[in-house]
Parts: structure tokens; sequence; C-alpha cells
């Protein structure tokens, strides 16, 4: 089974646990690796948008920032933290981040100039918002839309998709069918914006995570067994996420995870012909 997981959170932004306590558990799974990926989500309206009242509510806020200047400053001692972690430690710790996705080229320019400061080991293309009109439409927002809305706003949820995966910004794309967390985007009318996110996916070279946190609300990962075997026929590698919120998350559901996909015909990038963390040293170190 795969002894590593690179999609966690922590405390501070809006994981339960300390870093200190994250490693405990996966040091006590006799892991080999273990990466960092709190949410980046930097955008000029993110405070506007519908959702961010939620988030002062439940004391998440942490995680959306108005400037790179602001992420920028809450990213940096998380990350000093990891190097002197790092030195504590046989397990390598890597440094990571779940990247909200915005077209724009200011975006663009803005976290270039992040990566530049942070520098990152790896990165986690994700999109949880859609953007339309200046407003910032969030799973739930997209589920209380009426229903010619929210065939407009799941058509520009693949767009964008496809746009974060052709960026050549992301290691690896997270969650890709998301938006069945409030039950949209299920019926086979999708199968062709999906097959069309694969295909660019397959062109930049990115892979793609089997995320394991689903379990909570259904009983599948994301994405479905339908694009898992889109994922197996274009041969896009794969890993394992556990998008841990928590220590006690860590690892959850692997091996459920990795039964499915090979009933979809997908190999796991974990097998020791594969091995995913070398692939993907070679493809984060090439940036810098
Ligand atoms: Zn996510
Ligand atoms: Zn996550």
């Amino acid at each position: 089974m795969q002894r590593f997981s690179l999609h966690t959170h922590t405390s501070g932004f809006d994981g339960e646990n300390t870093e200190e306590e994250m490693l405990q558990q996966a040091v006590s799974f006799g892991w080999t690796h273990l990466g960092f990926s709190n949410h980046f989500i930097v955008h000029p309206h993110i405070k506007d948008a519908p959702m961010y009242q939620y988030a002062l509510k439940g004391g998440y806020h942490n995680i959306y920032s108005s400037s790179f200047d602001e992420a920028i400053a809450k990213f940096a001692p998380h990350y000093q933290k990891i190097d002197d972690l790092r030195r504590q430690t046989g397990l390598k710790i890597l440094k990571g981040m779940e990247v909200d996705f915005f077209a724009a080229p200011e975006w663009r320019k803005g976290f270039e100039h992040t990566l530049n400061i942070l520098k990152p080991d790896y990165l986690i293309g994700s999109a949880h918002f859609i953007e339309y009109k200046d407003t910032l439409y969030n799973s739930h927002d997209v589920k209380n839309a009426s229903v010619i809305e929210q065939n407009m706003l799941l058509h520009r949820y693949w767009q964008n998709e496809r746009a974060a995966a052709s960026s050549g910004l992301f290691d690896i794309m997270a969650h890709l069918d998301l938006m069945k967390k409030v039950g949209l985007g299920l019926e086979e009318k999708w199968l062709e914006e999906e097959q069309k996110t694969v295909t660019a996916i397959r062109k930049s070279g990115v892979k793609v995570e089997l995320n394991t946190s689903y379990f909570k609300f259904g009983n599948e990962p994301y994405p479905s067994p339908r694009i898992m075997r889109l994922l197996a026929a274009a041969k896009v590698p794969v890993l394992l996420s556990d998008d841990a919120h928590a220590a006690a998350q860590l690892g959850g559901h692997f091996a459920q995870t990795a039964e499915l996909a090979h009933t979809c015909g997908l190999s796991l990038q974990n097998e020791p012909r594969y091995p995913a963390t070398a692939l993907f040293f070679q493809t984060s170190q090439k940036r810098y």
C-alpha cells in the first residue's frame, strides 16, 4: 500500500492537528513521506464571496486571502516549521500547497511571485470556486442556483479544470469531480466534459489524485469510476490522497480506493516499478 500522502491540511489553516501531530501519525504508520498542502486561495474578491460569512462563523476563514502578500505571510511560518521538523526526523517532509487556480493573467503573475518566495516542493491544482460576473460560487452556492445556472456554472467548472491542468503550474490535480459533493455533475451528459478534461490532463503531463475524502459523504473517491476509466485509457498517472484534515484521517480508505482503481484499469504510482515521489521530484525540481 502507498506509504505517503501529499494532500493534507493542518491547524492554522483548516485542519485540526498541528504539523507535529500529523507527522507523529505518519511515523507510526511507517510512512516514507508526508506532504503538507494547506489551502492557497487568493482572489481580490474572495472575502465578498457568499461562503466567506460561513467560513468566519466556522473559524476557517484564514484559508482565504485577498492578496498574495497576505497568503505568503500565512505560509512563511508554516514552511519554517516544516524546515525545523525536517531536521528532527528521518521521514521526508514536503512543502506543498493546494492551490485554487484562477485564469486571470494578474493571478498568474502574483502566483509566480509567490513561488519564488516560498519555493514549495510541489503544487496541487484545484478549483473550489467558479468565477462568474465578479462572484465566486462554491459548491453550495452552485447547489442553490437555478438549474440553468447550475449547468452553466458546471461547464465553467470543467473549463477551469482544463485551464488549471494546462497551465503547467501543477504536479497533481485534486478531486476532479468535486461538484458531486453537492450531488451535481453525476449524469451521463457530463461524460463529454470529463473526457475533454482527461485529454487536457494527458497532454499536460499532470498527475491525478484519487482523493479518499469523499467517503465521508458517499462511498466512492473523487474521481468517480467513470472518470477513472477515462484516466486509465489515457494512461494518466494517479496516486492516492487522503486530503486529511486531521491526523486520524491519514491513509483513510487507501486500500478500498486502490482496489476500485484496479478494477477501473488504473495502476497506482506507488508500485515499486513506478515510484511516485521520484518522478514528482524531477518535475518539481525542474521548475526552479
Ligand atoms: Zn480541496
Ligand atoms: Zn484539500
